[in-house]
């Protein structure tokens, strides 16, 4: 990193064509900072092993000529290599993320989460290139303090509990990225992004909203997990997308983590309720035990509230799409979706507690 200062990075690039490496470009959030960057009239690398991103996503995008796509892993060193040297700057996406899939893959979590920021981060380095690491609200853990500001201390249940192993590998890519800061003045910047959703976020590794779209355009039983009072804050991804862009363009962002989320707090049964009734729909909704939505000893958070004060302070994030349009964007995406799509059945048939109908509407 020689003799190049973080400001040096950013300013050189402002006001130019940038090339922007999305590590895990395919995915759901990668898919729309990809055409937002396109938009704006940057060059886009993509890296994506295709394990959650998919091609559909960035169909649209690849005869642009600003577009260019590998498929690979960011575990392969060499792949990566030829990648971040051809970029100005890194965002680094790539992870496995899903309550399900973390739980039903456990060292590939560890690993790619762990060993593929490391990757990431040691060629960024090498290089001299600016890294936005993508973080996640889950590394506040169980903590009981709400909302959740980015200096809050966190809370973990045991390492026999896998679920926290996500939370932990996520904690050390933020743990490294901020030692790279430290020690080599490598221009990073963390992003903690709370329950991101939209249109082409699938429900297949967990994601409760279009799980919940799903099922109810469906018609089958809308299957909420444990009392359905756990709460969560859901952020569009157009709005995240647009704070992603903020802080890569704010200097002062560097060697710091940012909350981005938007604090309009919903409990998951109500979520459940909300989006049968825009969707018009019949389907019933059960409570689910977290013992057979996941595994024996599954712990879940009981709230997560984002306290997004300090990107609002630095850039002037604020989001503009609130939880009733969300839901209706979601139902509207997901319903031209499964139109096109052959029809799949998504819902497990999991031992369930049937609700007295209508009692919370
Ligand atoms: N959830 C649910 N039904 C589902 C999927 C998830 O009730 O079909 C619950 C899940 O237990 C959690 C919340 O919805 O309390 C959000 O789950 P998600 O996996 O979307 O995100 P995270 O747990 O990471 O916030």
């Amino acid at each position: 990193m020689a003799g190049v200062t973080a400001r040096e990075i950013l300013a050189s690039s402002l006001n130019m064509k940038r090339k922007t490496l999305i590590t895990g470009g395919a995915g759901f959030i990668g898919s729309h900072l990809c055409e937002a960057l396109l938009h704006r009239g940057d060059e886009v690398f993509v890296i994506d092993d295709l394990s959650t991103g998919r091609l559909e996503n960035i169909a649209h995008l690849r005869d642009d000529p600003n577009f260019h796509l590998s498929v690979g892993t960011i575990l392969d060193l060499a792949c990566l290599e030829t990648m971040v040297r051809k970029c100005d700057r890194i965002v680094h996406l790539a992870a496995v993320v899903g309550v399900k899939k973390i739980i039903q893959a456990p060292v590939e979590t560890i690993e790619t989460n762990v060993l593929g920021s490391h990757n990431v981060l040691t060629l960024a380095a090498r290089y001299g290139k600016l890294c936005l690491v993508a973080s996640t609200s889950e590394v506040y853990g169980k903590s009981s303090k709400h909302p959740f500001a980015e200096d809050d201390d966190v809370v973990y249940g045991a390492t026999t509990k896998s679920r926290w192993s996500y939370a932990c590998s996520k904690a050390i890519d933020e743990f490294l990225a901020l030692a790279y800061h430290n020690a080599e003045n490598l221009p990073v910047i963390i992003a903690r992004m709370f329950n991101t959703t939209g249109p082409r976020q699938t429900g297949r590794y967990g994601m409760v909203l279009p799980r919940f779209v799903d099922q109810a355009l469906r018609g089958d039983t809308i299957t909420v997990y444990g009392t359905g009072q756990q709460s969560r804050c859901f952020a569009d991804v157009s709005d995240v997308v647009r704070a992603l862009r903020l802080l890569l363009e704010q200097p002062a962002a560097i060697g710091q983590v940012f909350n981005i989320g938007n604090p309009e707090e919903t409990s998951i049964l109500d979520l459940a309720w909300a989006v049968k009734r825009h969707a018009q729909s019949d389907s019933q909704i059960r409570l689910i035990p977290y013992d057979q939505a996941y595994k024996p000893g599954f712990e879940d958070m009981q709230r997560r509230v984002p306290n997004i004060d300090k990107i609002s302070r630095l850039v002037g994030f604020r989001p503009k799409i609130q939880l009733k349009e969300i839901v209706d964007r979601m139902i509207e995406s997901r319903r031209q979706e499964l139109q096109e799509a052959i029809p799949l059945r998504v819902t497990a048939d999991l031992p369930s507690r049937a609700l007295p109908a209508g009692a919370l509407e």
